[in-house]
């Protein structure tokens, strides 16, 4: 089997979308590489850094001859795109998508999908809070994992030659269903950036501590939930409003653990407190055993 398509289509070309077309290249997986951006702003971002062979108007023609279309824009976008992309795909094309949620994706996308075409989700588990075509890097994906949620009946082949495609990116792959890619992904992902989101509003809303006050001592923890809470506000407004059920279900067992670290503070519990920062420990331990972060105290992240 081949790894590399005639024809890969880009549909948004953000964070996610210019890092595919750096790790495309570099790995030699497309012929060509044909993108659609919505603003005319980024499109000439887009021809200006040559991250694309051909940048299209509109996604229904970047997706023409395409055997491997990607939609890498907001999910609250997918639908409306797959409803135009729709009569422009090629019979035998791989449709897939990097949407953090994947439930709401497989309802919005699917009524649209001709039957000659493979709809096959994904969600790379990736990224930075960087966004926009100049923020992306080839190496995002490298050593990160690739979630994909094939539908019941999706043809095997197609489901193996996306994943060629993630693994050539550098990518670990999984399977799983939508439904449960998306509780897991409410807890790793989704609610610590409502956290973050509502840490750095609360500080913010403060009286009694100033807002230069919040920055100089920031290095005490709160600099790392702004670095999260800086993410694009469009990508995670769509995300909450499209995993709704995962979220409050796992905002409903945090409120829960958060009241009884709350009792034992008031109650000056300092085995429960030192027993559950104990156990918090040995999971930091494991991310970085599994290669999932490093012990540096910037975490190894870029930071240009
Ligand atoms: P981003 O940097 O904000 O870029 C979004 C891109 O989508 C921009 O090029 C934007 O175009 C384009 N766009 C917006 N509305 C569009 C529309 N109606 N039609 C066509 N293009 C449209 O976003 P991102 O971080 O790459 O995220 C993109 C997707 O990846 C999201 O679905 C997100 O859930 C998923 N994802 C993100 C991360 C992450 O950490 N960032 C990780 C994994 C998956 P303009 O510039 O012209 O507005």
């Amino acid at each position: 089997m081949t790894k590399r398509f005639e024809r890969v289509a880009l549909i948004g070309i953000g964070l996610i979308g210019s890092s595919l077309c750096h790790a495309i290249r570099d790995a030699g997986l497309a012929g060509h590489i044909a993108a659609h951006a919505r603003s005319a702003q980024t499109r000439a971002k887009v021809r200006e850094l040559g991250l694309a062979d051909s940048v299209h108007e509109t996604a229904a023609e970047a997706v023409i001859e395409a055997d491997l279309v990607i939609l890498c824009s907001p999910i609250g976008t997918y639908g409306a795109i797959a409803r135009e992309i729709a009569g422009s795909l090629k019979a035998g094309a791989i449709l897939t998508d990097v949407g953090s949620v994947k439930s709401a994706v497989v309802r919005d996308v699917s009524p649209h999908v001709p039957p000659s075409v493979h709809f096959i989700p994904g969600h790379p588990i990736a990224g930075t809070e960087q966004s926009g075509p100049e923020s992306g890097f080839a190496s995002l994906f490298a050593n990160r994992w690739c979630i994909l949620t094939p539908l019941p009946g999706t043809d095997p082949a197609a489901v193996t030659r996306l994943e060629e495609f993630w693994r050539s990116c550098g990518s670990n792959v999984e399977k799983m269903t939508p439904e449960h890619h998306d509780l897991v992904l409410a807890i790793t992902s989704h609610l610590p950036h409502l956290i973050a989101y509502n840490i750095v509003a609360t500080a913010a809303d403060l009286e009694e501590v100033t807002s230069s006050e919040v920055i100089k001592y920031s290095a005490g923890g709160f600099r790392d939930f702004t670095r999260i809470a800086a993410s694009d506000p469009t990508m995670w407004r769509d995300v909450f409003l499209n995993n709704r059920e995962a979220v409050l279900e796992m905002l409903g067992r945090f409120s829960e653990d958060l009241s009884a670290l709350q009792r034992a503070i008031r109650w000056g519990d300092g085995d429960t407190l030192f027993n559950l920062f104990t156990r918090a420990r040995e999971v930091r331990r494991g991310i970085i055993a599994a290669g999932q972060d490093t012990a540096a105290p910037d975490f190894g992240r870029r930071t240009s």
